[in-house]
């Protein structure tokens, strides 16, 4: 495995079409594309790593499976009364559907779903309590409590909230929300904002590796039938507009982040990580995608094979 993230980040380093930085979040725009870090961490507790791999990033919408997470674990089936489970076909922070069906948004990984599920987990909280909760729960899937918010990503992305507020509005305007839209936005932006590096980021994903259980450090997190209809969602709407590409290329469950991380799952075998800040046109890392790519076609990794 060492071997393989070896040649994988040796590779890498060669690319020159490395795709653009996310800039809508000015906070995002300062980091530098010509990085790129891979970690995969094992169900008997070792992680190998290559390249960047214990540089910090912003985590972005990955955060979306934790608080997807926190929400199955809050309200259990109730909480697809708020959100949807089929993948939208549509770029991340759309509004189109929404319209269509009437405010309740097509599944937690897009942005109007996510917020949909900060909302039900809020449960009449303040942003702060409903913060270290979420925090509490990454510290522990991790097993790091040095895990920290960005609080300049997050205060940049409230300064450019825009377009995320006009989605929670629509979204309250059709009776979806209960909490104050910028309550609920304040949490979003702090979720999104968690920085963790390759090898953090990996060892989170352990659960969802081994059936709910994290492995590493003999926890369980979620029981083994929450644990495969998760992994299904971050194969069918991890990548949003961009799922079908995923699966067809890398055939394993993934969440992506605008920040150029990409989490993913190969169940029993491995929870990988990788980072390269450039985006692809639907807001992908492109790197990452490569990545992986060349990581399952030398590991075999599939869910479709075995
Ligand atoms: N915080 C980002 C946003 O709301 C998350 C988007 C993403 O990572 N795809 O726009």
């Amino acid at each position: 495995m060492q071997q393989i993230l070896d040649d994988i980040a040796a590779e890498m380093a060669r690319e020159t079409d490395r795709g653009k930085v996310a800039d809508y979040i000015p906070q995002l725009a300062h980091v530098d594309p010509n990085q790129f870090g891979i970690a995969v961490a094992t169900p008997d507790g070792k992680v190998y790593s290559a390249g960047n791999a214990s540089t910090l990033f912003s985590i972005q919408s990955i955060s979306k499976v934790f608080t997807l997470t926190i929400g199955l674990g809050k309200l259990g089936n109730e909480l697809w009364t708020h959100v949807g489970r089929e993948p939208s076909g549509d770029p991340f922070n759309s509004i189109t559907i929404l319209e269509h069906e009437s405010g309740r948004p097509r599944n937690p990984f897009i942005n109007a779903g996510a917020l949909a599920v900060v909302d039900a987990i809020m449960m009449g909280h303040e942003p702060k309590e409903t913060l270290g909760e979420i925090l509490q729960f990454v510290h522990f899937i991790a097993d790091d409590d040095s895990i920290r918010f960005d609080h300049k990503v997050a205060a940049s992305e409230m300064e450019h909230k825009d377009r995320n507020a006009a989605l929670a509005h629509f979204m309250k305007a059709f009776g979806r929300l209960k909490h104050d839209v910028d309550k609920v936005l304040g949490v979003y932006f702090h979720q999104c904002s968690i920085a963790m590096n390759c090898q953090q980021l990996a060892r989170a994903g352990l659960f969802l590796v081994s059936n709910g259980v994290n492995q590493h450090t003999g926890m369980r997190v979620i029981n083994e039938q929450r644990s495969r209809r998760i992994n299904s969602l971050m194969m069918m709407c991890g990548h949003y507009d961009g799922s079908g590409e995923f699966a067809y290329r890398v055939g394993l469950p993934g969440k992506s982040g605008v920040g150029g991380g990409i989490l993913t799952i190969a169940p029993g075998k491995g929870s990988i990580a990788v980072w390269s800040p450039g985006l692809d046109p639907v807001g992908n890392s492109k790197l990452g995608l490569k990545a992986l790519e060349m990581l399952v076609q030398k590991t075999g990794w599939s869910v479709f094979a075995n």
